[in-house]
Protein backbone atom coordinates (compact mmCIF):
# COMPACT_ATOMS: atom_id res chain seq x y z
CA UNK A 1 0.00 0.00 0.00
CA UNK A 2 1.63 3.49 -1.15
CA UNK A 3 1.28 6.50 0.52
CA UNK A 4 -1.17 7.86 -1.14
CA UNK A 5 -3.54 4.82 -0.42
CA UNK A 6 -2.70 5.13 3.03
CA UNK A 7 -3.62 8.37 3.54
CA UNK A 8 -6.94 7.62 1.69
CA UNK A 9 -7.63 4.70 3.94
CA UNK A 10 -7.46 6.80 7.47
CA UNK A 11 -9.63 9.66 5.50
CA UNK A 12 -12.46 7.24 4.97
CA UNK A 13 -12.23 5.75 8.54
CA UNK A 14 -12.20 9.45 9.88
CA UNK A 15 -15.24 10.79 7.28
CA UNK A 16 -17.11 7.46 9.26
CA UNK A 17 -16.26 7.85 12.63
CA UNK A 18 -14.68 11.31 13.01
CA UNK A 19 -14.02 11.09 16.95
CA UNK A 20 -13.54 7.80 17.45
CA UNK A 21 -12.50 6.50 21.04
CA UNK A 22 -12.06 3.34 23.47
CA UNK A 23 -15.37 1.37 24.41
CA UNK A 24 -14.33 0.69 28.09
CA UNK A 25 -16.12 3.22 30.33
CA UNK A 26 -13.63 5.38 32.65
CA UNK A 27 -13.77 8.82 34.61
CA UNK A 28 -9.52 9.23 35.24
CA UNK A 29 -6.47 8.06 33.51
CA UNK A 30 -6.43 5.47 36.48
CA UNK A 31 -9.99 4.39 36.10
CA UNK A 32 -8.85 3.80 31.89
CA UNK A 33 -5.65 1.84 33.35
CA UNK A 34 -7.58 -0.10 35.72
CA UNK A 35 -10.30 -0.68 32.99
CA UNK A 36 -7.51 -1.86 30.15
CA UNK A 37 -6.03 -3.95 32.80
CA UNK A 38 -9.28 -5.89 33.28
CA UNK A 39 -9.71 -6.12 29.52
CA UNK A 40 -7.39 -8.22 28.83
CA UNK A 41 -9.06 -11.66 26.99
CA UNK A 42 -12.16 -10.09 27.97
CA UNK A 43 -14.82 -8.20 26.50
CA UNK A 44 -15.68 -4.27 26.62
CA UNK A 45 -18.63 -5.04 27.72
CA UNK A 46 -18.23 -7.61 30.49
CA UNK A 47 -15.69 -5.02 31.46
CA UNK A 48 -18.25 -2.01 31.70
CA UNK A 49 -20.49 -4.00 33.89
CA UNK A 50 -17.99 -4.96 36.21
CA UNK A 51 -16.31 -1.36 36.76
CA UNK A 52 -19.60 0.67 36.83
CA UNK A 53 -20.15 -0.53 40.43
CA UNK A 54 -16.06 -0.58 41.25
CA UNK A 55 -15.40 2.53 40.00
CA UNK A 56 -18.93 3.58 41.90
CA UNK A 57 -17.30 2.40 45.22
CA UNK A 58 -13.60 2.75 44.99
CA UNK A 59 -12.64 5.32 42.31
CA UNK A 60 -9.12 6.30 43.80
CA UNK A 61 -6.07 4.07 44.12
CA UNK A 62 -5.79 4.62 47.65
CA UNK A 63 -9.67 3.47 47.55
CA UNK A 64 -9.24 0.65 45.54
CA UNK A 65 -6.18 -0.30 47.40
CA UNK A 66 -8.31 -0.32 50.83
CA UNK A 67 -10.55 -2.93 49.20
CA UNK A 68 -7.74 -5.96 48.92
CA UNK A 69 -7.61 -8.41 46.61
CA UNK A 70 -10.58 -10.46 48.01
CA UNK A 71 -13.07 -7.76 47.65
CA UNK A 72 -12.06 -6.52 44.49
CA UNK A 73 -12.07 -10.44 43.07
CA UNK A 74 -15.63 -10.32 44.23
CA UNK A 75 -16.39 -6.99 41.83
CA UNK A 76 -15.02 -8.49 38.73
CA UNK A 77 -15.88 -12.29 39.20
CA UNK A 78 -17.82 -12.21 35.78
CA UNK A 79 -14.26 -10.96 34.14
CA UNK A 80 -11.77 -14.35 32.65
CA UNK A 81 -9.17 -14.56 35.16
CA UNK A 82 -10.20 -12.12 37.53
CA UNK A 83 -8.14 -13.67 40.55
CA UNK A 84 -4.67 -12.71 38.39
CA UNK A 85 -6.09 -9.24 37.56
CA UNK A 86 -7.22 -8.33 40.90
CA UNK A 87 -3.78 -9.30 42.33
CA UNK A 88 -2.35 -6.92 39.66
CA UNK A 89 -4.76 -4.13 40.40
CA UNK A 90 -4.19 -4.08 43.88
CA UNK A 91 -0.31 -3.98 43.52
CA UNK A 92 -0.61 -1.31 40.95
CA UNK A 93 -2.70 0.72 43.25
CA UNK A 94 -0.23 0.30 46.11
CA UNK A 95 2.99 1.19 43.48
CA UNK A 96 0.79 4.53 42.32
CA UNK A 97 0.49 5.20 46.00
CA UNK A 98 3.85 4.84 46.79
CA UNK A 99 5.75 6.09 43.99
CA UNK A 100 3.32 8.38 41.74
CA UNK A 101 1.65 10.43 44.59
CA UNK A 102 -1.54 8.55 43.49
CA UNK A 103 -1.35 9.59 39.78
CA UNK A 104 -0.85 7.38 36.79
CA UNK A 105 2.73 8.09 35.70
CA UNK A 106 3.03 9.57 31.51
CA UNK A 107 5.89 7.72 30.76
CA UNK A 108 6.52 3.99 28.89
CA UNK A 109 9.11 2.84 31.12
CA UNK A 110 6.58 3.78 34.36
CA UNK A 111 3.58 2.09 33.43
CA UNK A 112 5.15 -1.29 31.78
CA UNK A 113 6.42 -1.45 35.38
CA UNK A 114 3.30 -1.75 37.06
CA UNK A 115 1.86 -5.40 37.52
CA UNK A 116 -0.11 -6.44 35.01
CA UNK A 117 0.83 -3.52 32.53
CA UNK A 118 2.46 -4.86 29.32
CA UNK A 119 3.14 -2.50 26.29
CA UNK A 120 -0.11 -2.73 24.63
CA UNK A 121 -1.92 -1.26 28.08
CA UNK A 122 0.81 1.48 28.21
CA UNK A 123 0.00 1.91 24.34
CA UNK A 124 -3.35 2.58 25.26
CA UNK A 125 -3.30 4.68 28.56
CA UNK A 126 -0.48 6.99 26.85
CA UNK A 127 -2.83 7.16 24.10
CA UNK A 128 -6.43 7.55 25.25
CA UNK A 129 -5.68 9.07 28.64
CA UNK A 130 -2.67 11.28 27.70
CA UNK A 131 -3.15 12.27 23.66
CA UNK A 132 -0.24 10.71 22.62
CA UNK A 133 -0.09 9.07 19.53
CA UNK A 134 0.70 5.92 20.48
CA UNK A 135 -0.58 2.57 18.64
CA UNK A 136 -1.97 -0.29 20.86
CA UNK A 137 -1.59 -3.18 18.56
CA UNK A 138 -4.50 -5.51 19.52
CA UNK A 139 -5.57 -8.83 18.10
CA UNK A 140 -7.72 -6.29 15.68
CA UNK A 141 -5.53 -4.19 14.34
CA UNK A 142 -2.92 -7.34 14.37
CA UNK A 143 -5.54 -8.83 11.74
CA UNK A 144 -6.46 -5.31 9.47
CA UNK A 145 -2.92 -4.48 9.55
CA UNK A 146 -1.84 -7.56 7.65
CA UNK A 147 -5.05 -7.89 5.88
CA UNK A 148 -5.15 -4.83 4.00
CA UNK A 149 -1.13 -4.67 3.54
CA UNK A 150 -1.29 -1.34 5.90
CA UNK A 151 1.07 -2.90 7.85
CA UNK A 152 2.31 -6.72 7.75
CA UNK A 153 4.64 -8.44 10.26
CA UNK A 154 4.06 -11.67 12.10
CA UNK A 155 4.28 -9.99 16.05
CA UNK A 156 2.22 -7.11 17.32
CA UNK A 157 5.41 -5.31 17.77
CA UNK A 158 6.46 -5.48 14.22
CA UNK A 159 2.80 -4.75 13.17
CA UNK A 160 3.34 -1.02 16.01
CA UNK A 161 6.65 -0.03 14.67
CA UNK A 162 5.29 -0.06 11.18
CA UNK A 163 1.90 1.62 12.10
CA UNK A 164 4.05 4.19 13.52
CA UNK A 165 6.30 4.84 10.78
CA UNK A 166 3.40 4.13 8.19
CA UNK A 167 0.48 6.13 9.19
CA UNK A 168 0.61 9.61 8.51
CA UNK A 169 0.79 12.03 10.94
CA UNK A 170 -2.26 13.83 11.32
CA UNK A 171 -3.99 10.21 11.95
CA UNK A 172 -1.91 8.52 14.10
CA UNK A 173 -3.47 9.49 17.07
CA UNK A 174 -6.89 8.03 16.34
CA UNK A 175 -5.23 5.33 13.97
CA UNK A 176 -5.49 2.67 16.97
CA UNK A 177 -9.23 3.55 17.25
CA UNK A 178 -9.91 3.64 13.87
CA UNK A 179 -8.66 0.46 13.22
CA UNK A 180 -10.29 -1.56 16.40
CA UNK A 181 -13.37 -0.51 15.42
CA UNK A 182 -12.58 -1.51 11.83
CA UNK A 183 -11.41 -5.11 12.69
CA UNK A 184 -14.13 -5.52 15.44
CA UNK A 185 -17.23 -4.89 13.77
CA UNK A 186 -16.36 -4.76 9.76
CA UNK A 187 -13.46 -6.76 9.19
CA UNK A 188 -14.16 -9.28 11.77
CA UNK A 189 -11.88 -12.13 12.27
CA UNK A 190 -13.80 -15.41 11.02
CA UNK A 191 -16.36 -13.64 8.08
CA UNK A 192 -14.61 -10.29 7.19
CA UNK A 193 -18.13 -7.86 6.08
CA UNK A 194 -16.13 -6.85 2.88
CA UNK A 195 -19.42 -6.07 1.10
CA UNK A 196 -19.63 -2.98 3.25
CA UNK A 197 -16.40 -2.34 3.71
CA UNK A 198 -15.89 1.53 3.37
CA UNK A 199 -12.20 0.67 1.99
CA UNK A 200 -12.05 -2.44 0.44
CA UNK A 201 -11.08 -1.19 -3.24
CA UNK A 202 -7.49 -0.26 -0.82
CA UNK A 203 -7.83 -3.62 0.78
CA UNK A 204 -5.15 -6.17 -0.46
CA UNK A 205 -6.77 -9.09 0.80
CA UNK A 206 -7.21 -11.76 -1.42
CA UNK A 207 -9.94 -13.58 -0.13
CA UNK A 208 -12.84 -10.65 -0.19
CA UNK A 209 -16.61 -11.22 1.28
CA UNK A 210 -18.64 -10.35 -1.86
CA UNK A 211 -16.75 -6.83 -1.94
CA UNK A 212 -17.13 -5.04 -4.98
CA UNK A 213 -14.22 -4.02 -7.18
CA UNK A 214 -14.86 -0.27 -6.73
CA UNK A 215 -15.70 1.83 -4.05
CA UNK A 216 -18.25 0.18 -1.62
CA UNK A 217 -21.09 2.44 -0.96
CA UNK A 218 -22.25 3.37 1.43
CA UNK A 219 -19.31 3.37 4.03
CA UNK A 220 -20.24 1.26 7.16
CA UNK A 221 -18.95 3.44 10.17
CA UNK A 222 -18.24 1.08 13.03
CA UNK A 223 -20.74 1.31 15.84
CA UNK A 224 -21.55 4.87 17.39
CA UNK A 225 -20.44 5.36 21.09
CA UNK A 226 -22.70 4.39 23.68
CA UNK A 227 -23.70 7.61 25.65
CA UNK A 228 -21.91 6.81 28.25
CA UNK A 229 -19.24 9.37 29.29
CA UNK A 230 -15.86 7.78 29.02
CA UNK A 231 -13.62 10.68 28.47
CA UNK A 232 -11.09 11.27 31.23
CA UNK A 233 -12.05 14.28 33.14
CA UNK A 234 -9.92 17.56 32.78
S1 LIG B 1 -12.10 -5.49 2.35
FE1 LIG B 1 -12.55 -7.15 3.75
S2 LIG B 1 -10.54 -7.92 4.40
FE2 LIG B 1 -10.24 -5.86 3.52
S3 LIG B 1 -10.37 -4.45 5.27
FE3 LIG B 1 -12.40 -4.56 4.37
S4 LIG B 1 -13.44 -6.17 5.57
FE4 LIG B 1 -11.22 -6.40 5.91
Amino acid sequence: MNATQRTELFARLQAANPQPTTELDYGTPFQLLIAVLLSAQATDVSVNKATKRLFADAPTPDAMAALGEERLADYIKTIGLFRTKAKNAIATCNILLARHGGEVPRTREALEALPGVGRKTANVVLNTAFGEPTIAVDTHIFRVANRTGLARGSTPLAVELKLLKFVPAPFRHDAHHWLILHGRYVCKARRPECWRCAIADLCAYPDKHGAEATHPSPPAPPRARRGAPNRVLP
